[in-house]
């Protein structure tokens, strides 16, 4: 146990630790860590503060609503404080909780000792007000005392009735979230986007509810169950049960499981099948919430600080299965990384059946100390993500085999080696089919040259008949090689021949983005165009020259210098060449300096541009693009899902504008 000073100490770190994860959770919808982490962590502080309860302070997260209300929203004060709720990790809790609640109500001679088990939905709270029936107004539950006013972003949700069956004064509580099918496919094509993916749904619908932007929620696929009525004028209920079947008919979309229950085996029961029937749910859920069905007697219970006395939530473990690890094989990708994949006895963890997951790493696999043909434990990060989380050593039985990370690529037979001070393993081979296939991918897309039209699957088939085996083949694909590829594939080709031949005119950025340089981002080539002016002078520039460029630095310049130097690079740029790539810096309008002396900051997505291609538009009209805002900052530029920077913008007073705007400034 620790003294009172040891856990002074760790109970200021943890303090100050949760209160971080909080902020990143509640505030910016981006949590750093799990649930579960996060609940124990919560754990440890409430076992301290029960060991010393005069140690409590106001800053603890256990004395107040996660949550504040972001800039630019305007602040509701709930009349009816939206509290949080007591979580507990085991059943025998549970029972503590049903005696403690049932020797009250006979004390107090309630009659209905009933009590409702629900699923509690992972989502994020909903406030609704309706007046005469028509919906008014809508909130976050912010600290749970004052929230944000989401009311037109409500109004984007389909299940929220805009008018309600009968002309009546209501607020009710409800869970806006987004359903397993919706999250998976709505990743699938941030995926395919390149935009960044959501951890998990409960993050999606809180990203996506609180927007500035209400067309950016009307886009996301919410939903909402509804669970409690806040308050209502001329009508009385005297039992939560009957609340939810009145709010049913009033049109809204009630919770789908609140199981009745009269003791606590019934309880019990209710909690075990909405365990077992978890992963059928069209919807996830963080547990299930043990309620109490009397309406008068959860007056009588009253409330903590931050939780109902009248309700408790009951938290599942996550979900973790046996396996066996059946084999390591390795997978390479553009820039030549080896990383080992795990293949496994296809097993069936929270609601999908996992056959592979990535091992990332050398050290991943020795610190583990992993061996093929051992059983593992698996278990998924934040309930999407499967990673091997433990070895059972003692299941071994002498058979199982120790793993190396090979020595040569397993694509191609080229030395594979580990720099120093890289967790990498890298394939050295030139020609690497793998390497080619992700370099090609790399080379159209978005960001580089842009070809659209020649996906993975395209490359795939070009490169299995052949047709290409060099990056430099691209621009000699001919009409019908293309037309061959796909049944009708007449226009496909046409286009995509079009969009080959466009590419030819980029500007000289893109292309060097395009080469796929080590270390050599988006940023790094504008500034090397801005500076060699075209493609010779940079293939020439010396170590001196390209080290003491802004931006630029030893590394890079290292490995500029090692990429130009290899016989197959200087191949294909004079293949390139000839097939009349462009390779000059083609400034706009030299003399249009229109941006010089502003500084812009970047933040959330944008419908017209990636970042890349706005900071280069911004650049070429003589602006500078800055990663922060800071009072320097002339503007920020904001798109879809601005984060903290939009925030501190605002803080600072700093002129935010819009896509259009930025369009405008430069049309
Ligand atoms: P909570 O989410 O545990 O419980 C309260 C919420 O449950 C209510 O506000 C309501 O929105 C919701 N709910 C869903 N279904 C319900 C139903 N049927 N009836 C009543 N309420 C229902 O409490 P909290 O204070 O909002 O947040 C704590 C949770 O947030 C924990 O699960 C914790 O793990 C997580 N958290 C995670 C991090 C992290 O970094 N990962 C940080 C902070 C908090």
């Amino acid at each position: 146990m620790l003294d009172k000073e040891q856990a002074k100490k760790r109970y200021e770190e943890l303090k100050k630790q949760t209160k971080y994860y909080s902020k990143m959770y509640y505030e910016e919808d981006n949590p750093v860590i799990s649930d579960f982490e996060y609940d124990m962590l919560m754990m440890e502080v409430k076992s301290i503060e029960k060991l010393y309860p005069d140690l409590i302070t106001k800053d603890s997260m256990t004395q107040h609503v996660g949550g504040s209300v972001k800039e630019g929203f305007k602040k509701v004060e709930h009349k009816i404080p939206l509290l949080s709720m007591q979580d507990i990790f085991d059943m025998n809790e549970i029972v503590d909780f049903v005696q403690k609640i049932t020797k009250r109500a006979e004390e107090e001679k309630i009659e209905n000792k009933n009590f409702v088990v629900e699923t509690k939905i992972d989502g994020l709270t909903a406030d609704l007000e309706y007046k005469n029936g028509l919906f008014v107004r809508g909130s976050t539950r912010g600290n749970g005392f004052v929230g944000e006013d989401v009311t037109e972003n409500l109004k984007t949700i389909k299940n929220i009735p805009q008018k309600l069956s009968e002309k009546i004064d209501i607020e009710v509580r409800g869970e806006v979230f987004i359903s397993k099918s919706d999250f998976e496919k709505m990743n699938q094509e941030r995926e395919e986007n390149e935009e960044e993916l959501f951890a998990n749904a409960r993050n999606a619908a809180a990203g996506s509810l609180r927007q500035l932007d209400s067309n950016i929620t009307k886009s996301r696929p919410l939903d909402i169950y509804v669970y409690n009525v806040q308050a209502i004028s001329g009508k009385e209920f005297t039992s939560h049960y009957e609340e939810l079947l009145y709010l049913e008919k009033l049109g809204f979309n009630v919770n789908p499981v609140k199981i009745f229950c009269k003791n606590q085996d019934d309880i019990k029961n209710a909690i075990e099948k909405i365990g077992n029937d978890r992963e059928k749910l069209t919807f996830g859920i963080d547990g299930a919430v043990i309620k109490v069905d009397d309406l008068h007697f959860r007056e009588i219970l009253g409330n903590t600080a931050k939780n109902p006395r009248w309700q408790i939530a009951y938290k599942y473990p996550p979900e973790r299965k046996e396996t066996k690890l059946l084999d390591i094989v390795c997978n390479v990708g553009r820039t030549g990384v080896i990383t080992p994949l795990a293949i496994l006895n296809p097993v069936e963890v929270a609601g999908s059946t996992i056959s592979k997951t990535t091992l990332h790493n050398e050290d991943f696999i020795k610190s583990k100390d992993l061996m093929i043909g051992d059983t593992v434990v698996i278990q998924k990060q934040g309930d999407v993500i499967p990673e091997i989380v433990d070895v059972i050593k003692s299941k071994r039985d002498g058979t199982e085999k120790s793993f190396e990370m090979p020595k040569v690529c397993p694509i191609c037979g080229a030395p594979a080696v580990r720099e120093e001070g890289e967790a990498a393993i890298r394939c050295t081979g030139i020609e690497c089919p793998a390497k080619l296939y992700r370099n090609l991918v790399h080379f159209v897309s978005r960001g580089a040259m842009n070809i659209d039209g020649l996906g993975e699957s395209i490359i795939d088939q070009l490169m299995d008949k052949g047709l290409i085996k060099n990056i430099a083949d691209i621009y000699d694909l001919k009409y019908d090689d293309i037309a061959a590829l796909k049944k009708n594939g007449k226009k496909f080709a046409e286009n995509l021949i079009n969009a080959i031949e466009n590419s030819k005119n980029n500007e000289l950025d893109r292309l060097i983005t395009a080469l796929g340089i080590r270390h050599v981002g988006a940023k790094a080539a504008r500034t090397l165009a801005k500076k060699f002016k075209n493609l010779d002078n940079l293939m020439n520039a010396n170590f001196e020259t390209l080290s003491s460029i802004n931006d630029i630095g030893p590394i890079m310049a290292n490995s500029i210098i090692e990429f130009f130097n290899q016989d197959q690079t200087k191949d294909l740029i004079k293949r390139l060449k000839k097939s009349g790539v462009n390779m000059e810096e083609k400034t706009l309008n030299d003399s249009d300096n229109r941006l010089e002396g502003l500084t812009f900051v970047l933040t959330g997505s944008l419908e017209n541009y990636t970042r890349d291609e706005a900071s280069n538009i911004i650049e070429k009209f003589g602006g500078k693009v800055s990663g922060s805002v800071s009072k320097k900052t002339n503007y920020l530029l904001a798109g879809e899902e601005a984060g903290s920077k939009l925030t501190k913008a605002q803080n600072l007073g700093i002129q935010i504008i819009s896509e259009e705007d930025f369009k405008n400034m430069i049309n």
